[in-house]
């Protein structure tokens, strides 16, 4: 291009106007020559007013330019390119200024300088970058779902929505895995987390087959994981007629089903707790929480199962903190006692009278004088010390006070003493990995003869699979046999009995007082004890009140049975005598 002077005056008038800065100065950095937006720039950096010299002007901000301009020992190069220099706040502006200097040595002589304010820009990559950050503030990294955070954050808003529509329905959903801890203890962390990534992908699959309740307000449902093996689904998107227990049976259903991990088939259901919005409190925080109750209230009934959220869990859950405090010194001051419960044969010697029961044994079950509360129930504190790990602490002074008892009757009674002694072993029981070495101490000390040992479980426990399985064969390798308790409320059936190693089975309670009145219940029972007899185990029919009970059971061929009709659980003393008036 020819550089005529009228060319070369709009250059100027160009570069003169640039909202750019531009600048020549010498190789000290003596101003020569900038446009207005230089100064514009600088001026903030001016102390005294002028602007002669540019590395005196940014000698607070850039102190390393000069050096780096001398630093450029070829006649011509590069001095810096896009040099970020943050200028100090002034007051009241929000925010500080940031400038972005390039400089060239143009010469032996001279050095041109452009220079931008790039205030917006950076804002714009802080924006950014917390945005990401924000997103991984709000992602659970493992399975990639939402984290709590995300949860607590979409609830709120669920829950301003409702405030202001009053059509406007929402619903948590909290999961706890039911025996994730056990997993994650016996085959450690790599399987865990595979397992939990599993369980993330379920509840997408499942939820995403999920039949829509009406048009999303707030998107689809949030899945998440708040925490080890926790999760959350909110459903914010109902409308009425909405339908939350489908979802979250359904949720629980598919849950349930096996896991494969490499050779390992894991199960893993879990207990579920349901807040809807009508009693859902103001605080979603609290929202959280009492979804966590409701989840604890579901683990207690056995897990793999819903509980919906309801305000009268507060008081019962303060109930239930005291009581973890005294059992605690329920313990250590001797307030726990055993009492024992006959379980007699049904199918004994025929007398004149008819058939005669015999004493066969006894079921040690654990009492609690509370100093207070008078006896409490072992329904209402085996869950608690289960859910606050006192339960091996209480099993095995169940264990070590009935081993001993046993051994005592028999040197006091000789052959008028109970044949075998039945306890019962809990859910967290199984999970420790000390159990066998405590059983076998317990054998050992008490001089118990282990063969007259049986030790009960139930269902839901001996359906957890491989490694409870396992657990199960490593008791019976110290001499003992073993009890399916409460068969028939539990998910295993007849057609897996033969996989459970165990040697009796327990007829519940629920089948066996409507042995007289049920053909429903004569049917099961009936088909129980033949499918346990053809696997070579023996029968017990569990609370029976009423001879009635008493002689349907007999008819269907149980081995033995146990029930008030009998005896109730007996202290030692009276066990002894009713021992006396039985022979
Ligand atoms: P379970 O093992 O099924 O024990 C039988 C329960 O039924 C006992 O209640 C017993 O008193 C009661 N029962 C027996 N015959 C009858 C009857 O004819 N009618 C009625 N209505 N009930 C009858 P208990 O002692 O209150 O124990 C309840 C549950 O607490 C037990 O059920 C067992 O699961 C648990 N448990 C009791 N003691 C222990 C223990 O030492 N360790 C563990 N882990 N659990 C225990
Ligand atoms: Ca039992
Ligand atoms: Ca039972």
């Amino acid at each position: 291009m020819m550089v005529t002077a009228a060319t070369y005056e709009s250059l100027m008038q160009f570069l003169y106007q640039a909202p750019i800065g531009l600048v020549q100065t010498t190789l000290a950095g003596d101003i020569e020559m900038m446009n207005p937006t230089t100064a514009r720039l600088l001026m903030p950096l001016s102390r005294d007013g002028g602007l002669d010299n540019l590395f005196t002007a940014l000698e607070n901000v850039a102190p390393r330019l000069r050096h780096m301009a001398a630093a450029v020992d070829q006649p011509s190069g590069v001095v810096c390119d896009s040099l970020r220099i943050p200028l100090p706040a002034t007051g009241g502006s929000a925010g500080s200024v940031v400038l972005s200097i390039s400089m060239l040595k143009l010469d032996e002589a001279r050095l041109v300088a452009v220079i931008n304010d790039v205030t917006l820009e950076v804002q714009r990559e802080q924006e950014g970058l917390s945005r990401t950050l924000g997103v991984a503030e709000r992602v659970d990294k493992l399975t990639g779902l939402p984290n709590r955070f995300a949860v607590l954050e979409r609830l709120q808003a669920s829950m301003k929505l409702a405030a202001k529509e009053p059509g406007h329905e929402f619903a948590l959903l909290y999961m706890n895995g039911d025996r994730f801890k056990q997993i994650n203890d016996s085959l450690g962390y790599a399987v865990g987390d595979k397992l939990l990534s599993l369980i993330a992908e379920r509840l997408r699959s499942t939820l995403r087959s999920r039949p829509r309740d009406g048009p999303g307000t707030l998107g689809g449902p949030l899945i998440a994981r708040i925490g080890g093996d926790e999760f959350a689904v909110l459903l914010d998107d109902l409308k009425p007629p909405n339908n939350v227990y489908g979802v979250a049976q359904r949720l629980v259903d598919q849950l349930a089903k096996p896991y494969t991990i490499g050779t390992h088939e894991l199960f893993c259901s879990v207990s579920m707790g349901v807040v809807l919005r009508d009693t859902a409190s103001a605080d979603a925080d609290a929202v959280l929480q009492d979804a966590s109750l409701a989840m604890a209230e579901a683990k207690r009934a056995g897990g793999m199962r819903f509980v919906l959220f309801e305000p009268g869990m507060h008081s019962r859950a303060t109930h239930r903190a005291s009581l973890e405090v005294d059992l605690r010194l329920a313990l250590t001051d001797d307030q726990l006692f055993v009492v024992y419960q006959p379980v007699v044969g049904l199918q004994g010697k025929q007398s004149a009278e008819g058939i005669v029961e015999r004493s066969a044994g006894v079921e040690a079950l654990v009492r609690w004088q509370h100093p207070l509360r008078g006896v409490v129930p072992p329904f209402e504190f085996i869950s608690v010390a289960e859910e606050c790990g006192l339960i091996d602490a209480l099993g095995e002074f169940v264990l070590r006070t009935a081993c001993r008892q046993f051994v005592q009757w028999q040197a006091q009674l000789g052959a008028r003493a109970p044949r075998t002694l039945a306890v019962n072993l809990s859910r967290g029981q199984l999970g420790e990995p000390g159990l066998i070495s405590i059983v076998d101490g317990i054998l050992r000390s008490s001089g118990m003869p282990p063969a007259q040992l049986q030790l009960e479980v139930t269902e839901s426990l001996a359906a957890q699979g491989e490694s409870a399985l396992a657990k199960l064969r490593e008791l019976k390798a110290l001499g003992l046999t073993l009890a399916l308790d409460d068969f028939g409320t539990g998910y295993s059936s007849l057609s897996s009995l033969h996989q459970i190693p165990v040697d009796t089975v327990k007829i519940d309670r629920s089948f066996v007082s409507k042995a007289d009145t049920s053909l429903h219940h004569r049917v099961l029972i009936e088909a129980t004890i033949h499918v346990a007899h053809s696997l070579g185990m023996n029968t017990v029919a569990e609370g029976i009140e009423t001879q009635a009970q008493a002689d349907v059971v007999r008819q269907l061929g149980a081995d033995k049975g146990q029930g008030y009709l009998f005896s109730k659980p007996l202290l030692s003393a009276d066990l002894v005598k009713w021992l006396e008036i039985e022979k």
